[in-house]
């Protein structure tokens, strides 16, 4: 790479952001990070805007702004407030990769911003397909943009498919740790608290993705970004529980072979090769070790224990602006979950009457999706 790759990162305080700064602290003489974004974590902000000399800052809640602006004053830094300051940075001509890492549909507008900037999008935020997979790709096409999948199935599908050499990919057999509770009768599920939930046997992620994975709804909106991703149906996708996470996805070709990609679960890897594609950095993780390893297990997902993914799966095939709806549910249902105010399958029951009650729109635009996650929402909280 000759010149320093420039890179924004949105929700730079969260998981993936700050394990996407850890990768750039250890490659300075590859990237610069010209903005960093964060809802509300201030401190952590102001100290990542210090120690990557970061040109634009953005603070999302805007109540924070006097407080950080005053706290940068002595830096180069510009701080700025609110999404849509964010948005126009985004667009703006000398990022060269944005980094999708937003927790939820607040994810949506920034990242439809950088595609029809025509940026190269290295996207985290698998809420952002899931909600709005037919605008998203049709923008990024549209503006010649490009999106590479930061998820770390999604990451190993993609590099799976550079060994297709032009031929059609069969099937996609995208792994599942299964989760804290994979072993765990449906009775004592159905009473776990959320304190027992965010305990994730093999990744270190944030905590909506920790609820989501617990339910397997994670899965089910991986499914859904993996059929936009890679221009798949869903019945070709093919959901494998997989307990160590050593494999983190396989595709499957016309002859039968299957190609997989592995490692150590550590998103820095994943990260790592969507900042420096087609380049492979050192990131700081730890490497496979098959004869410690011993044995790698394989186990069906079990939809009565996980009945959040048939949901998923459904919505997809239902299409238009249902996929929408429930992502919007399940924010607001992990969110009270996460609150203690309802029960693990609660949060599927409110999935349930949101989707049955859902207004159908076949080809949502940017509108109608945005009016169908505010109505979900407002209904949800109704419900609740
Ligand atoms: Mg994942």
């Amino acid at each position: 790479m000759a010149a320093k790759r420039r890179i924004a990162i949105l929700g730079s305080t969260g998981s993936i952001g700050t394990q996407a700064l850890d990768v750039i602290r250890r490659h300075r003489d590859l990237f610069e990070v010209q903005l960093i974004s964060a809802y509300k974590s201030a401190d952590l902000l102001e100290a990542q805007a210090r120690e990557f000399d970061v040109n634009n800052v953005v603070i999302c809640d805007e109540g924070l702004y006097a407080d950080l602006n005053a706290r940068l004053a002595d830096t180069d830094s510009k701080v700025f407030a609110g999404a849509e300051s964010l948005c126009e940075l985004v667009r703006s001509a000398d990022v060269d990769i944005v980094v999708g890492a937003m927790v939820g549909f607040s994810g949506l507008r920034p990242t439809l911003a950088a595609l029809e900037a025509g940026k190269v999008v290295a996207l985290a935020n698998k809420e952002t397909l899931v909600a709005a997979g037919s605008l998203v790709t049709k923008t990024m096409r549209e503006h010649h943009a490009v999106i590479l999948p930061v998820d770390s199935e999604h990451s190993a599908i993609f590099q799976c498919l550079l060994a297709a050499q032009g031929n059609e990919l069969k099937k996609i057999h995208l792994t599942a740790s299964g989760g804290p509770f994979r072993t765990w009768s449906r009775e004592k599920i159905a009473a776990a608290t959320a304190a027992e939930a965010l305990k994730h046997p093999n990744w270190d992620m944030g905590a909506k993705v920790t609820i989501d994975s617990a339910t397997m709804m994670n899965k089910g909106f991986e499914l859904i970004e993996a059929c936009w991703l890679f221009d798949v149906q869903p019945d070709m996708v093919n959901v494998v529980v997989h307990p160590e996470s050593i494999i983190h996805s396989m595709v499957e070709f016309e002859d039968g072979a299957i190609i997989a990609q592995m490692g150590c679960p550590d998103m820095r890897e994943p990260i790592g090769f969507a900042l420096s594609f087609p380049a492979r950095l050192s990131v700081g993780n730890k490497k496979v070790d098959f004869a410690s390893l011993g044995a790698l297990h394989f186990e069906a997902p079990d939809m009565e224990r996980f009945p959040n993914l048939g949901l998923a799966r459904e919505a997809f095939k239902r299409g238009g602006n249902i996929p929408c709806v429930l992502n919007a549910a399940n924010e607001v249902a992990v969110r009270a979950y996460l609150e203690g105010r309802i029960s693990f399958y609660g949060i599927t029951d409110l999935l349930e009457k949101c989707l049955s009650g859902a207004t159908f729109a076949a080809d949502p635009s940017a509108g109608e999706i945005f009016a169908t996650h505010e109505e979900t929402l407002r209904r949800a909280k109704e419900l609740l």
